[in-house]
C-alpha cells in the first residue's frame, strides 16, 4: 500500500471509529483507530471495561477478528503478524 493509500485508510477508519463511546475510553490526545497497525495500542487506556469494536463499521469493513485493540494491540499484532 502506498503512503497515500495508508493515509486514506487511516482517515476512513478514524471517521468510522466509535471508541470514544466505549466504556473503556479515556479522554486524552488520542482519536481511536487502535485496530490499525499504524496506530496500535493506546498510551492512556489501560483498563478493559468493555469493548464495542464488534459494533463498529470498521470491524465489518476490514473483517476484524479481535477486540480490545487499545490494550492488546492492532489486529495484525493480535494475529501475530
Ligand atoms: S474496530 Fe474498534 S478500534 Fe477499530 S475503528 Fe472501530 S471502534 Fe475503533
Ligand atoms: S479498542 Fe475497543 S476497548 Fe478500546 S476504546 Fe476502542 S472500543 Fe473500547
Amino acid at each position: 500500500m502506498s503512503p497515500e493509500e495508508m493515509e486514506q485508510k487511516e482517515e476512513m477508519v478514524l471517521s468510522m471509529c466509535i471508541c470514544s463511546s466505549c466504556p473503556s475510553w479515556v479522554e486524552c490526545d488520542e482519536k481511536g483507530g487502535y485496530c490499525l497497525p499504524a496506530i496500535g495500542k493506546s498510551n492512556c487506556i489501560t483498563d478493559e471495561s468493555g469493548c464495542i469494536c464488534g459494533g463498529c463499521p470498521v470491524t465489518e469493513e476490514l473483517r476484524l477478528k479481535n477486540v480490545y485493540f487499545c490494550t492488546r494491540g492492532s489486529e495484525k499484532e493480535q494475529l501475530g503478524m
